[in-house]
């Protein structure tokens, strides 16, 4: 078994994710590494997606139909090797075309002006530094002892006017929660933060929480990049892609055609206070990174103990975990009901 406690591998955003959400889950998934009993299938079809259009990114078309027909060759190529076991000949079908539908969204929606910010970068350093899938980005907590690496990853990197722009496809916006729908910090994005780790309040946002996080990590990391590779004093940003979110899906049966459209998530803003930013002129939030540090200091210390916040977790955490059955805490309020 790894000790915890001394362990000074990186962690991952996903990681700390999880255990906001609870900590015992953390330690099965991570430290135990227990698989869970999630369906792959939705992991499978963005990963088709993120490399297609990261090879559509690489060849360098900024013209809207070459860009398209690009994407387009791409999906055909790696679909032909897509092994998901469908129901029926339609059904793979029908899945081809809303991925068809997904990619032309993409394009018309944000995938012409990001190819001009790819090339636009380009000019200064190297393509292959800028597109992924699945670019390494890391940051250093070093208020905590060991210093502790968090890592995250980003699909590619685009130049707009004076940012450094962070793009990560993810499966929907779904865990942001109420988070999507606010567009800064200061007022009920701070309040709801730092009600979380409020011992006298019952709010309870692992969600918004750990999307926080991830900003912070991905900017860090996004900085370090930009230094790295030269890149001047340009500020960073964070953007999310859904591309399985299926309510914007449109399908008409008898002309067999779908249409989707794709919502964005910049939270950059949501993340930054203006005070650090005014102080810093780089894209941070004291009061979110020092929480990070001090959850990072608690997850290493251990022992994932879930009880602290047990009502908030099982109502929230334990109705959808994939760990029920290997979980002591859930096994014993299950047997405390049953009995
Ligand atoms: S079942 Fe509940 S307590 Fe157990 S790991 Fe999952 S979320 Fe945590």
């Amino acid at each position: 078994m790894t000790d915890a406690a001394t362990r000074n591998d990186a962690l991952t955003v996903d990681g700390l994710r999880t255990y906001l959400h609870c900590p015992r889950r953390y330690e099965l998934a991570y430290v135990h590494d227990l698989e869970g009993s999630d369906d792959d299938t939705v992991v499978d079809r963005i990963a088709l997606l993120r490399a297609t259009i990261c090879d559509a990114l690489r060849h360098g078309e900024t013209d809207p139909d070459a860009l398209e027909s690009v994407a387009h060759d791409r999906l055909a190529t790696r679909w032909a090797d897509y092994d998901e076991p469908f129901h029926s000949v339609a059904q793979r079908r029908h899945e081809r075309r809303v991925l068809e539908a997904t990619l032309a969204a993409y394009v018309e929606r944000v995938g012409v002006d990001h190819a001009a910010g790819v090339e636009r970068l380009d000019a200064e350093t190297a393509r292959g530094e800028l597109i992924g899938p699945e670019l390494p980005l890391s940051s250093t907590v070093s208020m905590s002892d060991p210093a502790v690496e968090i890592d995250a990853t980003v699909d590619y990197v685009y130049g707009d006017g004076s940012s450094l722009v962070g793009v990560r496809f993810v499966p929907t916006l779904a865990p942001l929660g109420w988070l999507r729908y606010r567009s800064d910090w200061e007022g009920d994005v701070a309040e709801r933060f730092i009600d979380h780790f409020d011992d006298e309040s019952n709010v309870f946002e692992p969600g918004p929480v750990g999307a926080l996080f991830e900003t912070a990590v991905v900017l860090d990391g996004l900085r370090n990049l930009r230094d790295r590779l030269g890149l001047g004093e340009r500020t960073c940003r964070y953007v999310q892609i859904p591309l399985a979110d299926r309510s914007g899906v449109t399908v008409n049966w008898v002309q067999e055609t779908v249409e989707t459209t794709l919502e964005i998530a910049d939270l950059t803003e949501v993340y930054v206070d203006h005070h650090t930013f005014g102080m810093t002129h780089d894209h941070r939030n004291t009061t979110v990174d020092d929480r990070l540090a001090a959850v990072v200091a608690d997850l290493r210390s251990g022992p994932f103990d879930p009880t602290e916040r047990w009502d908030q977790i099982a109502t929230h955490a334990c109705p959808d975990c994939e760990y029920t059955v290997c979980c002591q805490e859930y096994v014993a309020e299950e047997v405390r009901f049953d009995g």
